[in-house]
């Protein structure tokens, strides 16, 4: 892997790294969410804290007129709201925190474009191999097949006050990467080299194109993760793919070749539920913060890590690709 990715040449380094596929896929009898177990599971309501390293970008689907939102353009690719808002849509936090459990985890592979013969893997691998009573973590945590999901995302949402304000951004249109014509890139024989992350770095903007509503680096979000009956080292691999050890600035949204997205996240509480009361949080004084919060997240991703849940090869890896560099690696403007 080239990390000079910043160098200067005619056709930019790629932004991205990849974290190779773990050697195999480790599937169990693992339980359901349809009732709150005691013992060792873990279930109850983590609220988090997302700010933003760099402009986020999560397109509405609708365009801002630019009369009505006091624009010198005449129409702006709007920004996904609430209640009127920009927010974070829970399922982009759920998408980006089951791409890192899937990278570090003995877990299947999901959510490619890739034809199935170019994948390095054999049947055994493909996510229809994963059951409600055979399922590998990705699919135990997030849901496969007749499995609902462990874990529900909600929204990301600023606080009321100050308002959030948005702010208008412009870069370069991206290109599909192309699997098939891209060995190079993705590996010999077609194959490819292992699960892509987009690398953060200083965003590569292009005033010439026509922007898009962004919410501006340095804005922060709150949204809350609801989890049933997590296993410890389930809620280990989880608070990692979080990202909430602090090593990684993953990315959410759109623009993330061009270095949109990267965010850092934190947690704020966590209030477990009562096995015999699930609706209600089981009172103030079992609610972790601060150091307590941090011990316990500290905690649960060591058991995940000791008990080769979270892999150590592929935690490294991630983790190169997923620092914020302290120099000026620039995600390229242009075709890479
Ligand atoms: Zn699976």
């Amino acid at each position: 892997m080239n990390n000079n990715w910043s160098d200067e040449r005619e056709v930019a380094p790629k932004p991205f790294g990849f974290v190779p596929f773990p050697s195999a896929v480790k599937r169990e009898n693992t339980v359901g969410q349809d009732k709150v177990l005691s013992g060792d599971y873990v279930s109850g309501r983590l609220l988090l804290q997302v700010e933003a390293r760099t402009h986020l970008f999560v397109a509405s689907g609708s365009y801002l007129l630019g009369e009505d939102a006091q624009l010198e353009v005449p129409v702006v690719a709007g920004f996904y709201r609430v209640g009127g808002v920009p927010a974070i849509p829970g399922s982009s936090l759920k998408g980006m925190t089951r791409s890192i459990v899937e990278a570090v985890t003995p877990s299947c592979v999901t959510a490619t474009n890739a034809r199935r013969e170019e994948l390095p893997i054999d049947t055994s691998r493909a996510r229809d191999g994963c059951r409600p009573g055979n399922a590998c973590p990705a699919c135990s945590i997030f849901g496969c097949m007749g499995r609902l999901s462990k874990v529900r995302f909600g929204d990301l949402r600023p606080p009321s006050e100050p308002p959030v304000k948005t702010i208008l951004w412009s870069f370069k249109p991206l290109h599909n990467p192309r699997p098939s014509t891209t060995s190079q890139v993705y590996g010999n024989q077609r194959q490819f080299a292992g699960r892509k992350f987009y690398r953060p770095g200083k965003m590569a903007g292009a005033p010439d194109e026509t922007p898009v509503e962004v919410l501006p680096a340095g804005t922060k979000l709150f949204g809350s993760v609801r989890l049933w009956n997590l296993t410890p080292a389930e809620v280990g691999a989880l608070l990692f793919g979080l990202g909430l050890d602090g090593t990684l600035t993953p990315k959410l949204g759109g623009g993330k070749p061009r270095c949109l997205g990267a965010v850092t996240l934190s947690a704020v509480w966590f209030a477990p539920f009562n096995p015999r009361n699930w609706t209600r949080i089981r009172n103030l004084g079992s609610t972790l913060k601060e150091h307590a919060l941090q011990s316990w997240i500290e905690q649960y991703i060591g058991i995940a890590r000791t008990n080769q849940y979270l892999l150590d090869e592929q935690v490294a890896a991630l983790r190169e690709i997923l620092r914020m560099p302290t120099g000026d690696a620039v995600c390229p403007a242009d075709l890479y």
